[in-house]
């Protein structure tokens, strides 16, 4: 079981390195980070662990740490979604006096996350064969439904305490679009290949 727990630690600390020199979605993250004055120190900030089944990422505020899990986050694909996911928190944590025990700045995190990461992967699946409005409403969806069950994974809220908040801060969050937008304007080519490439990778 050691054997294997250092195995998989390794494989798992190899994928992000990977990640971080291929990943162009993560990368633009890594900069945005550091220009807000929160550069990322792979060694310190980064950890590989061993997770619940149902887990493959975290954040830990308090460590200012991304865990990536090495027993479910298997494929550079995943680690990528994972990576890209947690470093939305990271970046709000730094840019915003997140408070992670309050719900709705909860909320407003994994909305960013989910609008940011999974769901413009998602998105590229919708494109060319549903109307514009159609586009909008799955994805609105498709935002809600991944931070809805990212809240009820790693908080003990009910149910309904988690839709709530969600929707108290949809529209906000759901439109800032910070660091990703900003930087989609100014150079829409290495986006549009960061996301393709993204979905390549297989991450869902
Ligand atoms: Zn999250």
């Amino acid at each position: 079981m050691k054997g294997k727990n250092n195995i998989d630690k390794f494989k798992c600390e190899q994928n992000i390195y990977a990640c971080i020199k291929e990943s162009p979605l993560v990368r633009l993250m890594m900069n945005a980070l550091k220009s807000s004055g929160c550069e990322i120190d792979i060694r310190r900030h980064i950890a590989c662990e061993e997770c619940s089944p149902t887990v493959s990422g975290g954040y830990d505020p308090v460590l200012n740490q991304i865990v990536v899990c090495q027993n479910t986050a298997t494929n550079k694909g995943l680690i990528q979604g994972v990576l890209t996911h947690e470093m939305i928190h990271m970046f709000d944590y730094c840019r915003n006096e997140l408070d992670f025990k309050n719900i709705d700045h909860l909320a407003c995190t994994e909305i960013r996350a989910a609008n940011l990461t999974h769901c413009s992967f998602l998105s590229a699946c919708f494109q060319g064969d549903a109307s514009l409005f159609n586009i909008k409403e799955a994805h609105q969806n498709c935002v809600k439904t991944k931070a809805y069950q990212s809240i009820i994974a790693v908080r003990d809220v009910t149910k309904t305490d988690a839709i709530d908040a969600i929707e108290r801060v949809f529209t906000r969050c759901y439109n800032d679009l910070e660091p990703i937008g900003r930087r989609i304007k100014r150079s829409s080519r290495d986006i549009h290949k960061a996301y393709s490439e993204g979905y390549l990778f297989g991450y869902d």
